[in-house]
């Protein structure tokens, strides 16, 4: 499954399915879903360019992403750009902190445009969009549903872009009033729908409308959920780079801990781990939705509704990237459970692990990061001494509503996500109806 790079450089995507044709990385993009109704993955994982990678400053998030996809893209017609996309991409910073134990290191994600991790890929698939993008072409509406940081991140990547429009959908009264607020705060190409209906409603509208031809042939429709490759791929670049920083450092490997609910980003470690990359062990920290736990502690992939936790980017049910865990392992069950391990935190210990943590570590955790933080202190108890890492996925100030009454100090949200707080927000409701979905998609606005 390793190519060397040479062979790489007839990069393809393919289904983890099997029964989709083979497509460059940039078509894969546009795609999002297969069209057996698989994920898209590398046909071969190349292995990762040492030398390439040695040349690259420490702290140049950017020059490593890029050094990174290059082999992954191979030929494709976004290579030529790939430096500027990524630039655009990787524009802000994503230090790695020590705690106050030592050993414990953080790893702060959320100082993009929305607060969360997601910004560093959702900018990576709108600078691609874009560049791909002829100046002939209709415009093209991206339907995203959310949980919360997913739409924000979506939102803020292509919010003023000419050509696009973004329709995020929530359902009603289930994300956090920070959240909710900072989804209806874009304006102009960019549109919030309260959907009266679960998460999983907002996905099947998505889903319905993406499959519906005659509505596609009025409207150009993008996806830009978790499934597409490019909100996959672009996060090996933290990893990355903090693994070769910290193995030069200390001539071993660094662990990680990764708060997970579709797996997205914890496939992403394992992906730059599988080319080459010096990552130690991968613990998953999920909340109390136990698919992945089940998973991993042996029992068949059974996906189901999800329940809602403090902690709600990461309630999921049905976690399709499972799909591309197995793809990793062979499509051997046995070996997928043996590159990565999992634990569960609930809320009463999310809550405990925020209202303790800046004391214990010297930060503040959003309800995702704390997860992290307590599979942290469980392997500590255990007499786990070697280097680990948790991932802070979002900052504190987004969750204020779980997080402020347990810290001691509440934590401001940071300057770019306070300013879109402070803007009017506006989102229209929507019933779980695909023919008023359509009936928004074919308006003109934006
Ligand atoms: C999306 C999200 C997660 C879960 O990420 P996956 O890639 O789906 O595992 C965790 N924390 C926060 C803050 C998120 O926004």
């Amino acid at each position: 499954m390793i190519a060397s790079p040479a062979e790489a450089l007839a990069a393809r995507y393919v289904s983890t399915r099997g029964a989709s044709p083979a497509l460059p990385f940039s078509a894969a993009l546009g795609a999002g879903l297969a069209a057996d109704g698989g994920l898209y993955v590398p046909e071969r994982l190349p292995g990762f360019d040492p030398a390439g990678l040695a040349t690259i400053p420490d702290t140049d998030l950017a020059g490593t992403l890029a050094a990174l996809l290059r082999p992954l893209l191979g030929a494709d017609d976004l290579t030529t750009r790939l430096e500027a996309i990524c630039g655009e991409a990787a524009s802000f910073d994503i230090p790695l902190l020590p705690l106050r134990v030592p050993g414990d290191h953080w790893i702060e994600l959320f100082h993009g445009p929305t607060a969360a991790f997601k910004d560093l890929a959702a900018r990576f698939l709108a600078a691609s969009l874009a560049t791909l993008r002829t100046a002939d072409a209709p415009p093209q509406t991206v339907l995203v549903a959310t949980s919360g940081d997913t739409g924000a991140a979506v939102g803020a990547a292509f919010h003023g872009r000419a050509g696009f429009r973004v329709l995020i959908l929530y359902p009603d009264g289930k994300v956090s009033p920070a959240q909710t607020h900072s989804l209806g705060a874009f304006g102009g190409n960019v549109r919030a729908l309260r959907v009266a209906g679960s998460f999983d409603d907002c996905q099947r509208l998505v889903k319905a409308a993406l499959g519906d031809a005659r509505l596609r042939a009025d409207v150009p429709l993008l996806t830009a959920n978790s499934i597409s490759l490019g909100r996959l791929l672009p996060q090996m670049a933290w990893p990355a780079l903090h693994a070769l920083r910290f193995q030069r450092r200390h001539g071993h490997k660094l662990n990680f801990i990764i708060p997970s609910g579709n797996l997205g980003h914890a496939l992403a470690v394992l992906f730059a781990r599988a080319m080459g990359l010096p990552i130690g062990e991968v613990m998953l920290a999920t909340n109390a939705n136990p698919t992945l736990a089940e998973f991993f502690e042996g029992a068949p992939y059974r996906g189901r509704d999800a329940i809602p936790t403090l902690a709600n980017a990461m309630d999921v049910g049905a976690p399709s990237n499972v799909e591309r865990l197995l793809w990793l392992a062979g499509g051997d069950a046995a070996v997928a459970r043996s590159l990565v391990g999992v634990r569960r935190i609930d809320d009463a210990r999310i809550r405990t692990t925020i209202a303790a943590a800046e004391a214990r570590h010297g930060v503040a955790p959003c309800p995702h990061s704390a997860c992290g933080l307590a599979v942290l202190e469980d392997l500590r108890s255990a007499g786990d001494r070697r280097d680990w890492a948790v991932t802070a996925t979002a900052h504190a100030g987004k969750f204020l509503d779980v997080t402020g009454p347990l810290l001691a100090s509440a934590p401001a949200p940071p300057p770019a996500f306070a300013a879109l707080l402070a803007r009017p927000s506006h989102a229209m409701p929507l019933a779980v109806d695909v023919t008023a979905l359509g009936r928004v998609l074919r308006e003109d606005w934006g």
